[in-house]
């Protein structure tokens, strides 16, 4: 069956988008691939229809746990049954019955890089015929792999051991060094580039300076009253979601809600669903929230507090207007947050006292790693109790320190500490660079959207009507009324657009 036919057979859709068709033939040829699609330009198609043109299964790497289960489950509204996903959320007996059952009779396989560590998960997929290997959200490699997410780095070694099955790695948001990144630590050798535009024409972007955080928060709820939702507004902190949650929910704002990591699994399933479903209308949350989530109908992305750089800015207003429509993202700056950022840079690696203190905590008499007790975790962890994710980065550290060195002794233990010091300094200095450009970014006069892409070394071909402020857009587009002005080319309001925007629904504009 030619690939088009497959297309319609399977997905009902007519045609491919952009870049799609030709990033599938050269994964059913079997190169390793890396694709760049943007935000909501179906990267998930690009291995759902390899499966079925392939006899083995498409073992699917993924980041986050909300992201493999709302994977699973439009996979499963769209008929394919024979999807699973191993995470944390399985319970003990379902994980011991997917032990003993023939994993080649799931098609689509979902796992995160931490599961692929465990030794029978492994020794489980090793024992499958796995035709493509996927690494979904590719640039987490880069971003995430080499601090609180180690594991996303021992990905290459993992595909040794399943056999090098075919690889494509996947993302909306690589630069250049990022793509470089992925193919080191994919240990891709000869991957094949399809490196598509990155832009979204229909996200306007504005970032709006106020004086004050009383101002910010005033101009917050102006905006959640006047904007047609549904709405994402994103945070810096799990206090501040809550905070003005209540702030919004007290003024007026109803259907809304908060997410952030520290809600219990159920309960960030079950409001992500709910928000899915457009129970919830507007969603207050902390980064932990929205990466990969397919919600076609998001209509604006307001942050709060700026993120620490422009590639999370990107993925995170890239959540607006998946399925086509108008939608804007808005940055709200004000002086008083101005540390925010580089604070949280900071909290991300391990103080290099701190680290300096644990490694010799940790490398015993024989120069080892003397892997720690529950009890000696809780009092470290108490003394810094954020720092779980720190203590894994420094393991990591030293196991590769070791590996390369060997044993250490009380000599070479004081080298350890110092390289493994000068890699915290180096990649906080280098997160602090990132941050300078999206400082810069945010206090251009140019272009917003052609400073963005070229960010990624693109350059912006087109003239994008409602681009942002700087070029000038009209933030009436996007609010709940209609406004029909004699100076704009806005389409004439018919009775049916009135009664749409009465009801709240989808308009198609
Ligand atoms: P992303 O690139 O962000 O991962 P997704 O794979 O989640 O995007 O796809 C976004 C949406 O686009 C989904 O609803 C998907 O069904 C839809 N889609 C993907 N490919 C096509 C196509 N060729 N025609 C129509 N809709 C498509
Ligand atoms: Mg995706």
């Amino acid at each position: 069956m030619n690939l088009d036919n497959l297309l319609k057979v399977k997905t009902g859709f007519s045609s491919f988008r952009p870049g799609q068709k030709e990033i599938i033939q050269d994964v059913l040829s079997k190169k390793d691939v890396i694709a760049l699609l943007p935000t909501g330009g179906g990267k998930s198609l690009c291995y759902q229809l390899p499966g079925y043109a392939l006899d083995g299964s498409v073992v699917i790497v993924s980041p986050l746990l909300s992201l493999m289960e709302d994977q699973v489950q439009q996979l499963r509204s769209s008929g394919e049954k024979s999807v699973v996903a191993l995470n944390s959320f399985l319970t003990f007996s379902e994980k011991e019955k997917l032990l003993t059952v023939d994993l080649n009779s799931f098609k689509y396989i979902f796992i995160s890089p931490e599961m692929l560590q465990v030794d029978k998960w492994v020794m489980k997929l090793q024992s499958i015929q796995i035709d493509l290997f996927v690494v979904d959200e590719a640039h987490c490699v880069s971003q995430w792999g080499h601090d609180f997410r180690t594991d996303y780095l021992k990905l290459g070694a993992v595909k040794q051991l399943l056999g090098e099955p075919p690889t494509l790695a996947l993302t909306a948001t690589a630069t250049k060094a990022v793509i470089q990144d992925i193919q080191l630590y994919l240990c891709l050798s000869a991957p094949l580039f399809h490196i598509n535009s990155l832009d979204r024409p229909n996200i306007a972007m504005k970032v709006e300076e106020v004086t004050n955080n009383q101002e910010k928060k005033e101009r917050l709820l102006d905006l959640a009253t006047a904007l047609k939702p549904p709405g994402i507004i994103y945070f810096s902190s799990r206090t501040k979601t809550e905070e003005l949650y209540e702030y919004l929910s007290e003024n007026g704002i109803i259907k809304v809600a908060y997410y952030h990591a520290g809600l219990s699994q159920e309960q960030r399933i079950l409001i992500q669903q709910q928000f899915l479903m457009d129970q919830i209308d507007i969603i207050c949350c902390t980064s932990a929230f929205g990466m990969g989530i397919n919600k076609s109908n998001v209509r604006y992305v307001i942050h709060y507090h700026q993120p620490t750089q422009i590639e999370s800015y990107v993925q995170e207003i890239g959540r607006a207007g998946r399925g086509g429509n108008q939608s804007i993202a808005i940055l709200l700056k004000s002086k008083e947050d101005a540390k925010l950022p580089e604070f949280m840079i900071e909290n991300e690696l391990p103080d290099p006292a701190w680290a300096s203190f644990i490694i010799r905590n940790l490398v015993n008499h024989y120069g080892e790693i003397e892997y720690l007790s529950k009890k000696q975790m809780r009092d470290w962890m108490e003394q810094q109790p954020e720092n779980e994710s720190h203590l894994r980065y420094l393991l990591f550290q030293l196991n590769e320190y070791m590996e390369s060195h060997g044993k250490l002794t009380s000599s070479s233990l004081e080298q350890c500490t110092e390289a493994i010091q000068r890699k915290i300094d180096s990649r906080t200095s280098m997160k602090r660079s990132k941050l300078e450009e999206l400082n810069h970014w945010t206090t251009t006069a140019n272009c917003r959207r052609k400073e963005l892409l070229l960010y990624f070394d693109e350059e912006l071909l087109t003239t994008v009507e409602h681009c942002c402020d700087n070029c000038g857009v009209n933030i009436d587009r996007y609010t709940r009324k209609i406004h029909v002005t004699s100076n704009t080319t806005e389409e004439l309001v018919t009775w049916e657009k009135v009664l749409k925007n009465i009801f709240w629904q989808e308009d198609e504009n």
